[in-house]
């Protein structure tokens, strides 16, 4: 008979002790998931930090297709740690970058220019020219969309603007986006202006303002020349050129209109690659590089902006957050220079 109770007190002590046991798993899982959740909310706030502040409305803006384009580099570049600002991913220090630009297509070169960076798996950025555009088909256009390249404003028909009045200026930029958004619905992000002049005209200053588009040149020092020899018609010399040349944060000036510059692109590319070069963007360079490129709000203001303007339109600030920057080449020369 005294077996009989026996196991009554054991199953509800069994139970008590289920109970307990369930109490504490149930209590130590609610301390875990605070923790958790505590861990995500201040990682969070460590993230979006500095650069990030910076970027307020421009952060919540629709990714673009280089911010893309950057992500899927740095799964294949196991050393770049591309973090987002603005609406671009920004790259650190340590990273050797690099934009290769093709300026006056789309050409007769072009569609080679982008099967050369597709094989490789790398960006560029192409200063087209309104009326080369609209005698283009769109689907050349929009294939560098496809593979992330990013979309430049050279003017509707290669005017050296110093030579045009501030409207007229105005209306050559504004003629040439209308052309790349007739093919395909966006406009573009950057601004070469032809031969690298006017970087002043008000006309220009005011177009790139009203539309936030980076105004830039190039950087002389690992420029081939691509247009006259001994760069044009050999392949090897315009790839060579620019990998002994090139530095981080270099834009590589070339012409998509030139046989010889179409050919030496696998040759280019893969000697960049091999002295450590990650491939971005124009906007990219800018965004990660302003601060050692010698793009300030002064170079802006002394136009007669005032920084208060500046900084309601591009509330970052005056290093990542002003879409609007000079980078001639001699600024970018003499800045090397100085460091
Ligand atoms: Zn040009």
């Amino acid at each position: 008979m005294n077996s009989r109770p026996q196991p009554k007190r054991t199953l509800t002590a069994q139970l008590n002790a289920l109970r307990t046991t369930a109490l504490c798993l149930f209590a130590v899982s609610m301390i875990l998931l605070c923790a958790f959740v505590f861990m995500l909310t201040s990682m969070g706030k460590v993230g979006g930090s500095s650069d990030e502040t910076t970027a307020t409305s421009e952060t919540t803006t629709v990714p673009t297709t280089a911010e893309t384009s950057a992500t899927e580099e740095t799964t294949t570049e196991s050393t770049t740690e591309a973090t987002t600002t603005g609406a671009h991913a920004s790259y650190p220090a340590d990273t050797k970058i690099i934009a290769l630009t093709f300026d006056d297509g789309p050409d007769k070169c072009t569609p080679q220019v982008l099967d050369a960076l597709e094989r490789n798996g790398v960006v560029a950025t192409f200063f087209m020219i309104g009326q080369n555009v609209s005698g283009t088909d769109a689907s050349v256009l929009k294939r560098m969309v496809d593979l992330k390249c990013e979309i430049g404003n050279h003017t509707w028909a290669h005017k050296t603007l110093t030579k045009l009045s501030v409207d007229e200026a105005y209306e050559q930029l504004q003629k040439c986006d209308q052309a790349i958004m007739d093919k395909i619905g966006q406009k573009a992000t950057v601004i070469r202006p032809p031969e690298g002049a006017g970087l002043m005209q008000d006309g220009l200053f005011k177009y790139s303002f009203e539309n936030k588009e980076y105004v830039v040149n190039w950087d002389d020092v690992c420029c081939p020349k691509d247009w006259a020899k001994p760069a044009l018609g050999d392949a090897h010399y315009t790839a060579q050129y620019v990998i002994d040349n090139a530095s981080d944060g270099s834009m590589v000036l070339l012409h998509d209109s030139h046989q010889s510059t179409a050919d030496s692109l696998d040759e280019m590319i893969q000697g960049l690659k091999d002295k450590g070069f990650v491939f971005v963007t124009v906007s990219e360079v800018l965004e990660s590089r302003s601060a050692s490129l010698g793009l300030t709000v002064e170079k802006a203001t002394s136009k007669g902006w005032d920084s208060s303007m500046l900084m309601e339109a591009y509330p970052g600030g005056p290093v990542y957050g002003v879409r609007y920057a000079y980078v001639s080449s001699k600024l970018m020369f003499e800045e090397r220079k100085k460091s």
